[in-house]
Order: structure tokens, then C-alpha cells, then sequence
């Protein structure tokens, strides 16, 4: 660190992404990406024209794109924000809505704790029940802004869509979140509830589903005046924040339904067998409705299971805090990829006996 830093911001926590090594090829289960290229029409659409429209900058209203989100969502292009990965998103809306303090769950996405450091918020942290469930008690007339990622991470868990609208009918005065980055492999969307209540912000990527996670697209619904909001700081910040390629490919992408649906039922198989599978050899799963199983083994841990996947080429995500160090988080590969996984977490389990 530089000694010209603002001492705030010298002080902060760094996110800490997931490993992408460089130097080896694993079988890379560690961050949640889509095991399936993206749609055809994607790689169509990235021709030479689409290269040298590159001299020119992208459309800073991303109008395109809004359109076919808001027709594929069943809302109004006003009623869409798109930012670079719904980080973004998600960062913009702790800055904007964050003032009275910000309340998320003990174990959910790793970010939302640098976002409310990022921009100095009070948080309150509600711990999950002991089965990882959200318990929604914690987050009824809460009198500051809420973020809830459905289905959570790592847990893989989800809320019903009533349990969604109770929190957010009973924090009319406050902005919720619902972070849907996994919401296709399982989860009901709470998308048109943004019809009824003012004070919802659904986000969403393109990084799980649309295996597009190299692109940095999300996106945010909700209610017109929370998109200006959220278009006010990014036109202070950087207002083409989405790249003419990046902009391109998610608009192929939306598209493409039928082409991601088959893959993500693909998915949603996969990890349906390799759950039943794992409990087999003794782990305890959670019932995940995203593309990642969240899993512990009586014999071995967290750690130890991390490294000796690791060894055998296998990468898988372990976080080394409390109440989850005895789990790993993998998420859903191809089918062969899984059964890589299921034998390589045999022998190691076999062996430690
Ligand atoms: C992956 C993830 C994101 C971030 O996705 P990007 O769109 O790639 O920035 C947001 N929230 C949750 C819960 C995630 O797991």
C-alpha cells in the first residue's frame, strides 16, 4: 500500500474471490460457473463487424439488452438496470440504499460485508437456523435495508416466494435485496412481486445460468425509481459500464432460451445424482436449489478434503470460517466431471479409515 492511500479505504477488507489458477488444467468446481458453453448465437454474434464496432463506445442506456430483459421478465425496459456483473449491482444498491444499515445472514454471499465496509454501513447479521435455513422472523419490520441471496450461498437453500414477500411487505420504508444469481437451477424468482411493492430489487447475472461469467453482466429489476437511482451513480461513476462484447453476447444470450433450459435441467440432474451419491458415502448435503452442493463429510475436513481434491486435480471451494469449515462447496460440473468428483472423494474417504 502506497502512503498517499486515503487511510479509509487502507483499512478495508478485500473480497476474496475464488481461485482461477493458471497453472495446471483442474476439473474446476470452486466458483460456480456454468459447466456448458454459451448459446450458439453467442458465438455468432461476436464476428469482425461486431470487432470493429469496437472503436466506437458502447450504448451507455444499454437499450437493447433492457428490452429483451424486460420482455423475457415481463416488465418495463425502465423497470431494468445492467451492470458489470451484478456485483455491480449489488454495490451500487449498498450505496444508495444502505444509510440506516444493512441486514444479511451470517452465512451468505462473501461480498455483502465489503460492500457495507466499502461505504461505511452499520450491519446486522442474522444467524441461520442450525440446518443453514433463513429464518424470514429475522427480517420482518427490520427498519434498514435487507439483502437476502435466494437460494443463499453456499447453503444452496431457498425461500418460498411468500416468505420473500412477507419480508418485503413488511419493510415498506426500506430497499430489499433479493440476490437471485442461482435462482434458475431451482428457486421461484421474485420478479413479479416488483410490480406490487416499490421497495424491491431483484438482481440477477449472467454468470451462473448463462455461462457467462468471463462477460460481467447482471442485472437489477425493480421499480422505475430504483433504476434511476441506480443509473444516477452509475452515470457518476462510469456510465459505459457494460463493453460492446459483453453487451452483445448477453443480448444473444436472453435469446437463447430453450438452449440454456436444456442445459440447466442437464445441470439440475447432475446434481441431483451426485447429492444422492455423496450421501452414500457418508456426507451430509444440504438441499440445494443452486448449481452447487453444499457438503461435509463425519471423517474428514473441510480443509483436508479441499486439499486432497485438489491433489487428485479435483478444485472445489472451502471457506475457513466458523460454523461452515467442516464443508465444501462443489459446484455442478458436467456428468463426467461429477463422477471424477464421486471417485476421487471415494478413495478419499476410504482411505481415511
Ligand atoms: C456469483 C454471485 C454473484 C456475482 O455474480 P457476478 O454477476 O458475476 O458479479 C452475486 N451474488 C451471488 C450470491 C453470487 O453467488
Amino acid at each position: 500500500m502506497s502512503r498517499w492511500i486515503n487511510a479509509r479505504l487502507g483499512q478495508l477488507e478485500e473480497y476474496v474471490p475464488g481461485e482461477q489458477p493458471q497453472d495446471m488444467q483442474y476439473i474446476k468446481l470452486n466458483t460456480n460457473e456454468f459447466p456448458y458453453p454459451p448459446a450458439p448465437a453467442v458465438a455468432e454474434r461476436l464476428d469482425k463487424a461486431e470487432i470493429n464496432a469496437l472503436r466506437l463506445y458502447s450504448d451507455p442506456t444499454c437499450r437493447v439488452l433492457r428490452e429483451k430483459l424486460a420482455t423475457r421478465y415481463d416488465v418495463s425496459p425502465d423497470e431494468v438496470f445492467v451492470g458489470n456483473g451484478s456485483d455491480e449491482v449489488l454495490n451500487f444498491a449498498f450505496w444508495a440504499y444502505g444509510t440506516d444499515g444493512v441486514r444479511f445472514a451470517d452465512i451468505t454471499y462473501g461480498f455483502y460485508p465489503v460492500f457495507a465496509d466499502l461505504h461505511d454501513l452499520p450491519v446486522s447479521i442474522m444467524p441461520l437456523r442450525e440446518d443453514f435455513s433463513i429464518d424470514i422472523n429475522d427480517y420482518l419490520n427490520c427498519r434498514q435495508m435487507t439483502v437476502i441471496a435466494n437460494p443463499n450461498a453456499p447453503t444452496g437453500l431457498a425461500l418460498s416466494l411468500d416468505e420473500m414477500e412477507a419480508v418485503v411487505r413488511s419493510n415498506p420504508d426500506h430497499v430489499v435485496v433479493i440476490d437471485e444469481a442461482y435462482v434458475d437451477f431451482g428457486a421461484q424468482s421474485a420478479i413479479p412481486l416488483t410490480r406490487r411493492y416499490p421497495n424491491l430489487l431483484v438482481v440477477g447475472t449472467f454468470s451462473k445460468s448463462r455461462a457467462l461469467a468471463g462477460a460481467r453482466v447482471g442485472f437489477g429489476i425493480g421499480n422505475k425509481e430504483l433504476i434511476r437511482d441506480l443509473n444516477r451513480i452509475k452515470n457518476t461513476t462510469n456510465p459505459y459500464n457494460i463493453n460492446r462484447l459483453s453487451m452483445a453476447a448477453a443480448e444473444e444470450a436472453v435469446q437463447s432460451r430453450s438452449y440454456y433450459e436444456s442445459c440447466i435441467e442437464k445441470v439440475k440432474q447432475s446434481r441431483e445424482k451426485t447429492k444422492q451419491a455423496l450421501r452414500g458415502l457418508g456426507f451430509l448435503v444440504t438441499d440445494s436449489q443452486a448449481n452447487f452442493l453444499f457438503a461435509s463429510h463425519p471423517k474428514i475436513s473441510g480443509k483436508a478434503l479441499y486439499e486432497a481434491l485438489k491433489q487428485r486435480g479435483i478444485l472445489v471451494r472451502h471457506f475457513d470460517r466458523e460454523r461452515i469449515r467442516a464443508y465444501v462447496r462443489i459446484t455442478i460440473g458436467t456428468q463426467e466431471q461429477m463422477e471424477a468428483l464421486l471417485t476421487a472423494c471415494q478413495a478419499i474417504i476410504n482411505k481415511g479409515e
